[in-house]
C-alpha cells in the first residue's frame, strides 16, 4: 500500500537488523521516509541501508545497543548530525527468553527487562524532545511501541517476557496522557505469532521445539504484515491516533 503522507518523515527504527524492524524500515523508506536503522549488528544494518539506497530510498545505519546508555546517546547524536530532528520513532527492539521461573534465570530476566522496557525508555528519552518539537511545529509526530499479545495472553514459561511486554503496553498508554496533549501520537502494536529470528535465542531445547511446532502448525504473520500495520498507523491524519492494535495470524485465537 502507498502512503504518500510518509514522504516527509524522519524515522528511527530500533531492532532494524532483522524481522519486524527490517521490514518496517524498508516499508517506511519505500514510502519516502528517511530512516535511521538502530541495532547491534553493524553488518546487517549496513547491508539494509545499502539495499534501501539501491531501491531509491534513504537510510542511515547506526550501530546501537539500547541496554547501554552511552551507546544510545551516541546513536542519538549520529541521527541528529545526519538527519536533524526526528518525527517518527518505532521502539521495536526486543528479546524473548522463556524459561520456567523456578530456573531462576536472573541473566535472562535482566536482559529482557533492560532491552524490552528500560531500552525502550532510553529511546523515548533520546527522542521525545524531537517529537514534541516536531508536533509543536505543526508536523505529524509518532512514537510507536511494538509490544506483544504476551502483554495480555498468559503463556507458561514466558512470565518475564510477558511482564516486560505488559509494562511496555502500560507505559505506552500512560505516555499518551503526557504526549497526546502535545500532539504527539503514541501507539501500541501487539503482534501475535510472527516468523522472525525472535525464537533463535531460546536456550531451552523443549521451548525452542514448542515454538517451532507452533510456527509449523499455524501460518504465522510475516514481518512485512506487521510493518504494513505500522506504516498504516503512522500515515493517518495527525489528529487520528490508532492507539492500540492487536494483529494475529487468522488461525491464532
Ligand atoms: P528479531 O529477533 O528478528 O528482532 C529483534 C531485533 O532487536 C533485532 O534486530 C536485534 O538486533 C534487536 N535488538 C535486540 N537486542 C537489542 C539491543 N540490546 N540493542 C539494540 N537492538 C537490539 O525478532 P522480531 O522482529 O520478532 O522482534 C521485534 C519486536 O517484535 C520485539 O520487540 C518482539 O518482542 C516483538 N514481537 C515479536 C513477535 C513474534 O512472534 N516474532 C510477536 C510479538 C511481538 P541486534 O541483535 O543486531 O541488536
Amino acid at each position: 500500500m502507498n502512503h504518500p503522507a510518509l514522504a516527509a518523515r524522519t524515522a528511527v527504527v530500533t531492532g532494524a537488523a532483522s524481522g519486524i524492524g527490517t521490514a518496517t524500515a524498508r516499508t517506511l523508506a519505500s514510502n519516502g521516509a528517511r530512516v535511521a536503522l538502530l541495532a547491534r549488528r553493524t553488518e546487517r544494518l549496513d547491508a539494509l541501508a545499502a539495499d534501501i539506497a539501491a531501491a531509491g530510498g534513504q537510510a542511515l545505519a547506526v550501530t546501537a545497543d539500547i541496554t547501554d546508555q552511552a551507546s544510545v546517546d551516541a546513536a542519538a547524536k549520529a541521527v541528529h548530525d545526519a538527519y536533524g530532528q526526528v518525527d517518527l520513532v518505532v521502539n521495536n527492539a526486543g528479546v524473548m527468553l522463556p524459561n520456567p521461573v523456578s530456573d531462576g534465570r536472573l541473566d535472562e530476566w535482566t536482559r529482557m527487562i533492560d532491552t524490552n522496557l528500560t531500552g525502550a525508555l532510553r529511546v523515548v528519552r533520546a527522542f521525545t524532545a524531537d517529537l514534541t518539537a516536531a508536533a509543536g511545529d505543526g508536523r505529524t509526530a509518532d512514537l510507536v511501541n511494538v509490544s506483544s499479545i504476551a502483554a495480555h495472553v498468559l503463556f507458561p514459561e514466558y512470565a518475564v517476557y510477558g511482564a516486560t511486554k505488559a509494562a511496555l503496553t502500560q507505559l505506552s498508554a500512560a505516555l499518551r496522557t503526557e504526549l497526546g496533549p502535545c500532539d504527539v501520537r503514541v501507539s501500541t502494536i501487539e503482534p501475535g505469532l510472527t516468523g522472525t529470528e525472535l525464537g533463535e535465542h531460546i536456550d531451552n531445547p523443549e521451548l525452542r521445539e514448542q515454538l517451532g511446532g507452533m510456527l509449523t502448525a499455524i501460518p504465522a504473520l510475516s514481518a512485512e504484515d506487521v510493518a504494513d500495520l505500522v506504516a498504516y498507523t503512522v500515515s493517518r491524519p495527525r489528529h487520528v491516533n490508532l492507539r492500540h492494535s492487536v494483529v494475529l495470524p487468522t488461525r491464532q485465537a
